[in-house]
């Protein structure tokens, strides 16, 4: 039986009926943007990640355009951010006019490396925006020590990693903004885009709001220039229905990856994960890492076990961005992340055995590796 990389089918049979009703209901109402659905998960999403505000919008991308609108970034600032995450990290700040700023990652987390953070500043930025790559957060504390001390703003991407904690703080509330999506692969996805920006001021939550709503202060009368990125109300009502399962699919991520843990900890041909002492994983994606990466996905396939590489090329060596004009080599860990990071299977409903035959193929491959060195 082959074995998904991820399960988008919703197989839980309780909350597809649910969700029919609630999808019911709205065609039956003809109400199709804003309202109660909206409203109720905005609060019920901001007391997920701890308190605060959030601010649904269309899409996790959205979450970090507007944020860098809000915070007052644009032309001729530079943002912070790291070159191993989804193009939409580095897109954003470029959307809003600014330039990014590339620092290396951590080769064990994947995360911005806080040692390279502070000379990487210049009299040009204005802001950092650290990822919580595949589920695990990024080391907040010096972060935010090194920005406020050189008056620079901090949004997180936290796009996957929606639960995960930081010294037993949810992620989203830990710096000027958090930016979530709901991407139906997300750990909290929707049936369609969707996204939130979650902050502990309320001033900033407001302002979030009227960009999001073409810049209106009433109907048809608007103060500021914004944009249309509106969460609409399906999408909504299904991501209330799973946030209540939220706590209880992570918890589920993390019990598999216990599962890979305990089955690859002899596995000489993979690394696994490194999970960071202050770091409550929520495993949106569980990869992995080998010289040879190429050899194992082809057998992978053969066995019909998903997977995938998360991410091939880092953003410095995108062609989006080689007017940046940074070589082959400016960022040494990320470049050997993309060479040898691949994803094995997770998600919620994968089963035990599943994850034991994923396992079982895995270090069958490892002997059979080591004879052909
Ligand atoms: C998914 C993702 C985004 C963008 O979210 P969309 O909802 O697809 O726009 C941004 N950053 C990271 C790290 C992501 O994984």
């Amino acid at each position: 039986m082959a074995i998904p990389l991820i399960e988008l089918k919703i197989k839980d049979q309780n909350l597809r009926s649910e969700i029919d009703a609630e999808i019911k209901k709205i065609l039956d109402n003809a109400g199709y943007i804003g309202g109660e659905q909206v409203q109720k998960f905005a609060e019920e999403f901001a007391a997920f990640c701890g308190g605060g505000h959030c601010v649904p919008v269309a899409n996790g991308t959205d979450a970090l355009i507007l944020s860098l609108k809000a915070l007052g970034i644009g032309p001729g600032d530079e943002v912070i951010t790291v070159p191993f995450t989804f193009i939409a990290t580095a897109e954003a700040i470029s959307i809003v006019g600014a330039v990014p700023k590339f620092v290396d990652i951590d080769p064990k987390s994947y995360n911005l490396d806080v040692n390279l953070l502070e000379r990487a500043i210049g009299p040009k930025t204005r802001a950092i925006i650290p990822v919580h790559l595949f589920g695990q957060p990024a080391d907040m504390d010096p972060i935010m020590t090194i920005a406020r001390k050189h008056d620079l703003k901090v949004i997180e991407d936290a796009c996957q990693a929606h639960g995960a904690e930081y010294k037993n703080k949810r992620v989203g509330l830990l710096s000027d903004a958090g930016c979530f999506s709901f991407y139906p692969t997300k750990n909290l996805g929707g049936a369609g885009d969707g996204g939130a920006v979650t902050t502990s001021s309320p001033v900033l939550a407001k302002k979030i709001e009227q960009l999001a709503n073409h810049g209106r202060a009433a109907q048809y009368f608007h103060e500021i220039i914004g944009l249309n990125s509106r969460l609409d109300r399906m999408q909504a009502a299904i991501l209330r229905l799973k946030l209540k399962r939220l706590n209880k699919f992570n918890e589920r991520r993390r019990q598999i990856a216990e599962i890979y843990f305990k089955n690859l900890r002899n596995n000489p041909s993979i690394s696994l994960p490194h999970i960071d002492s202050f770091a409550k994983h929520v495993f949106h994606l569980f990869c992995v890492e080998s010289s040879r990466r190429e050899e194992i996905m082809k057998l992978l396939k053969s066995e019909g076990i998903g997977h995938g590489v998360y991410y091939p090329l880092p953003i410095h060596l995108q062609p989006a961005y080689a007017f940046l004009n940074l070589p082959k080599g400016s960022f040494p860990m990320s470049e050997r992340a993309s060479q040898r990071i691949f994803a094995l299977p997770m998600f919620p409903e994968l089963a035990n055995d599943q994850v034991e035959r994923i396992c079982e193929v895995l270090n069958k491959m490892a002997l059979q590796l080591a004879k052909t060195k």
